[in-house]
């Protein structure tokens, strides 16, 4: 912005709006403590106060953060981001603990998984799979309104004694609007009343038009209570990866989305970060939306600590001076003078958007009562 209020200005400087105003007199500017001031004023006033400025824009935050693009030759394999979605009792939050379930018994002796928002699992074949462990259009949608894109396949539950509902239709339209592939999984297979043909039938209403009837969208009937069929799934999924063909480049700085974030008790703020390329490392120094770190520990879904964590993969990401929110990019950067400005560039900008908005409110108010 290139005007800023007298009160706004004060508080940044941690001066008094009144003294801000006696030092725009001296300069011959009558202007109160809720008017705004241009920038080049404003800068007088800084300095006057024998404070520095530093003005940074969109463009230097394009700068700082690397966006330049991955060399073929530095491109890998990644493993592919699943978000569940279906309608409610459907089984989503089980199939999402039987796959769960299913890994650590192969897995590792004794690997404790804990909730961070997401885990990975390793399908019979080898391939690594990530899930998002927040099943919901709700959480998918808001992460797309914010920009972060966080689901290579979708797959979308049906039970096959209920068929398609509302929030299959729902689930669906995310699915397609986002332009990510679905896999469904028929449910409930192992219930007396289960008609998985329903389900297919049912979905070609909806334009989706599953392998069996000619079309590419491939179905597995699976049971969350029996398990029967979930490696068959895991498989499925594995194929569909291979087909997009996803990539990432390990070696660049990294840059990922937050699933959740909290303030821990013991802990300090902490966020579950879903790597999206590049890798993270302890030590590493991000910006995070308006908040900003250096990474003390990282912690996988396993609850143990680890050094780094490369594409694809979610951690728990420890040294932050602030809550992030679900949705905001992290990306690494060179130095903390960077990181600290691109968080408070940004916090200022948003502060800004806000209180655009409520003056427009305001003013719409008096217009409204005169
Ligand atoms: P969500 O709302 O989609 O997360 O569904 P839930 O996972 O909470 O499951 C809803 C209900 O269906 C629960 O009572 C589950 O025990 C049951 N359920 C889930 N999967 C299966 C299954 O494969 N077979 C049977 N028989 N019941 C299931
Ligand atoms: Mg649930």
């Amino acid at each position: 912005p290139e005007s800023i209020t007298v009160s706004e200005l004060a508080n940044r400087m941690a001066e008094r709006a009144a003294d801000v105003v006696k030092s725009l007199m001296k300069m011959g500017l009558m202007v109160s403590i809720n008017e705004a001031i241009d920038a080049d004023t404003a800068e007088l006033v800084i300095e006057e106060f024998g404070h520095r400025t530093v003005r940074v824009s969109d463009a230097d935050v394009e700068q700082v953060i690397d966006t330049v693009e991955d060399k073929e030759e530095d491109l890998q394999a990644r493993p592919p981001i699943i978000t569940i979605m279906g309608h409610v009792d459907h089984g989503k939050t089980s199939l999402l603990d039987r796959i769960r379930q299913a890994n650590v018994v192969s897995g590792e002796a004794g690997g404790i998984t804990q909730h961070i928002g997401a885990y990975q699992v390793k399908a019979e074949s080898g391939a690594v799979l990530s899930f998002l462990d927040t099943p919901g259009h709700a959480a998918f949608t808001s992460m797309r309104a914010r920009g972060a894109n966080v689901t290579d396949i979708v797959v979308l539950v049906v039970a096959a004694d209920d068929a398609v509902m509302p929030q299959t239709v729902e689930a669906i339209n995310h699915a397609k609007a986002a332009d990510v592939p679905m896999i469904v999984a028929i449910n409930k297979i192992d219930k007396p009343a289960a008609n998985p043909q329903k389900v297919r039938t049912d979905l070609l209403q909806h334009e989706v038009v599953v392998e069996e009837m000619g079309g590419d969208v491939q179905t597995v009937e699976v049971s969350a209570h029996t398990g029967q069929g979930i490696d068959t799934l895991l498989e499925a999924i594995a194929l569909q990866s291979e087909i997009l063909e996803l990539t990432a480049n390990p070696k660049r700085p990294a840059q990922g989305a937050v699933i959740e974030a909290k303030l821990d008790v013991g802990r300090g703020p902490v966020a579950t970060v879903l790597v999206q390329n590049g890798t993270l490392k302890r030590g590493d120094i991000f910006v995070v939306g308006e908040q900003w770190g250096k990474v003390r520990a990282l912690i996988n879904d396993k609850g143990d600590r680890v050094d780094e964590a490369g594409p694809s993969v979610p951690v728990e990401v420890l040294g932050l001076n602030g809550t992030p929110e679900a949705g905001d990019v992290l990306n690494v950067v060179e130095t903390e003078a960077q990181a600290r400005e691109i968080a408070e560039y940004r916090e200022n900008a948003a502060k800004d958007k806000r209180a655009a908005a409520g003056a427009a409110i305001t003013l719409d108010q008096m217009l409204a009562r005169a």
